[in-house]
């Protein structure tokens, strides 16, 4: 399991909300999740 970095939640690998900053994959519960992220990775990566 990966943890969405946004809402802190357990996601499945297999889950096709998915983004790579720097090489590292990063996987969300949820379309939601994922925009939250992509508009402002470095909040989340750091
Ligand atoms: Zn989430």
């Amino acid at each position: 399991m990966e943890r969405d970095v946004v809402c802190g939640m357990e996601v499945d690998k297999s889950s096709k909300y998915k983004s790579t900053v720097n090489g590292k994959n990063y996987y969300f519960c949820s379309a939601g999740c994922k925009d939250k992220f992509d508009a402002n990775p470095i909040k989340y990566t750091r």
